[in-house]
């Protein structure tokens, strides 16, 4: 699929559809896929951090999270047809795991904040096999056994908020040992899902 590159991230060029279509495929053909919902602060993060840009480089999917990134896109010429945000694509992927029966496991956020979004995912998308949730104020002991319960469950999804960039480098270092097909930092999304 085409990408448009901007201050040095490819962001796949597609609109909010036409991203969940490509994801979805991903996930039927059992491809494994890190997606990076990009606003102009990580943008930035990439532009001032070497190894996190190689991380937005080396993402399968990489989305422009907010109107700003669409407007650097017109400005050098390379129009991407509109934003793809972090929330919207969680609900989007959520509404297909509804339809196909797909597994979600959540990690990050605040103990309330993460228990809260799993209730509301649960009852807005009760199809959907919920996996578990987890907060993101692990120790090195819990974090282990979290890795250990996903690899057990063997969710198509699973959505991290760590706030970037630790959500992406979390994912990156972790994604390629874990039988998940997509995994996704959703920053403060379980937050604004349970308040
Ligand atoms: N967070 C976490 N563990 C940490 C630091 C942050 O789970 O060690 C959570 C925090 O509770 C919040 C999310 O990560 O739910 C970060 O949200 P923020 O809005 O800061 O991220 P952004 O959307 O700016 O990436």
């Amino acid at each position: 699929h085409k990408r448009v590159t901007i201050l040095g991230v490819p962001f796949l060029h597609a609109t909010h559809k036409e991203t969940v279509d490509i994801l979805t495929r991903r996930i039927q053909d059992n491809k494994q896929t890190q997606v990076v919902t990009a606003n102009p602060e990580i943008v930035m993060l990439g532009r001032q951090n070497d190894s996190y840009m190689n991380l937005l480089r080396q993402a399968g999917v990489v989305t422009p999270d907010g109107i700003g990134v669409v407007l650097a896109s017109r400005w050098i010429g390379e129009p991407l047809p509109e934003r793809v945000a972090g929330y919207e694509l969680l609900h989007s992927l959520m509404a297909q795991a509804d339809t196909y029966g797909w597994k979600y496991v959540l990690v990050g956020a605040s103990p309330e904040s993460c228990a809260g979004a799993a209730e509301k995912l649960k009852e807005q998308y009760p199809r959907a096999c919920y996996g578990g949730h987890f907060d993101g104020y692990f120790t090195e002991e819990e974090e282990k056994s979290i890795l250990e319960h996903i690899r057990r469950e063997r969710p198509q999804l699973l959505f991290v908020a760590l706030g970037a960039p630790r959500q992406e480098e979390w994912i990156a270092r972790h994604l390629p040992e874990l039988p998940v097909n997509l995994a996704m930092g959703v920053g403060g999304s379980l937050d604004v899902l349970s308040g």
